[in-house]
């Protein structure tokens, strides 16, 4: 059987970015404490909890110790309390994530209400809210856009979580389009997401099966998994090699294998063996 890999597949920039300013603040003398997972992977975080990162739920008395900011980024409020406590502040923000912020920021100086097309809960459309003084309206899907919110909207500008599903945000901003006069569009959607949806837009297609590996707290990868199972059934969604079971490669001539933007190298590499050693069984 023919194993394909698909090029896009693993850590992106923002993620290796942001694993290898967490190992090299590590190494500093003081405390180091980060609000919650870098990034969401659990192997990724073991590791960074082993080289002496802490994991913390709440930002206590921060004299003598680093606060590192995780690649989704953010609200203002939290920097500003981080700062106020003592807390010496490293940033390992995703700089598509900060553009994003940017982005927001600008438009409101400039009088559009915002709309964020992205999941309320996860901490970058937090993040990103959070920039604001103003209340942002949330969009998570087609079928919860809040018609009597938008309706009194005079002009809006809108902005997407970087890991979204361009099909679907297409979707909701040709809704707006019609119920909003005035809506200025910025696709956020960063570059790696792009990669990867255009991979597996394909893939499935080419392939009888298809892996997608990543942790199920990974956005970007249910995102992979949700347009690789609407294309081919035999989809599966794993976060490690460990879960693969060998009925799932039943006749299959190719597997493609592709991952998230948070899964690292040695996971996909167990995969690939894993499936390797299965088919020449
Ligand atoms: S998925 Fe995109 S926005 Fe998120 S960390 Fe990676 S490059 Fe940055």
């Amino acid at each position: 059987m023919k194993i394909n890999l698909a090029k896009s597949a693993g850590f992106c920039f923002g993620v290796k970015r942001a694993i290898n300013i967490a190992m090299e603040t590590a190494k500093t003398n003081q405390p180091v404490l980060m609000l919650g997972d870098i990034v969401h992977n659990e192997d990724v975080v073991k590791k960074i909890q082993n080289s002496g990162v802490r994991k913390t739920k709440r930002l206590c008395q921060g004299k003598g110790k680093t606060l590192l900011i995780r690649a989704h980024g953010c609200s203002k409020k939290i920097l500003q309390r981080a700062k106020k406590s003592g807390y010496l502040i490293i940033d390992a923000t995703c700089p598509m994530v900060k553009e994003i912020h940017a982005i927001v920021k600008n438009l409101e100086n400039r009088g559009f209400r915002i709309i964020v097309i992205g999941d309320k809960s996860h901490d970058e459309v937090k993040g990103i809210v959070g920039q604001l003084k103003t209340k942002a309206i949330i969009i998570d899907n087609l079928s919860n856009i809040p018609f009597k919110k938008i309706s009194s909207i005079k002009k809006a500008g809108v902005v997407v979580q970087s890991t979204q599903n361009l099909d679907k945000v297409e979707e909701i901003i040709s809704i707006l389009r019609k119920n909003i006069s005035k809506l200025e569009f910025h696709n956020t959607i960063c570059r790696p997401t792009r990669s990867k949806q255009d991979e597996i837009k394909v893939m499935p297609l080419k392939n009888d099966v298809m892996i997608i590996i990543g942790s199920k707290t990974s956005a970007n990868t249910k995102r992979i998994y949700e347009i690789s199972k609407s294309l081919n059934k035999r989809s599966y969604w794993v976060n490690s090699s460990n879960q693969i079971k060998d009925s799932w490669l039943a006749k299959a001539k190719n597997t493609g294998i592709t991952a998230g933007a948070s899964t690292p190298e040695s996971t996909i590499q167990e995969v690939v063996q894993k499936i390797k050693a299965l088919c020449a069984v």
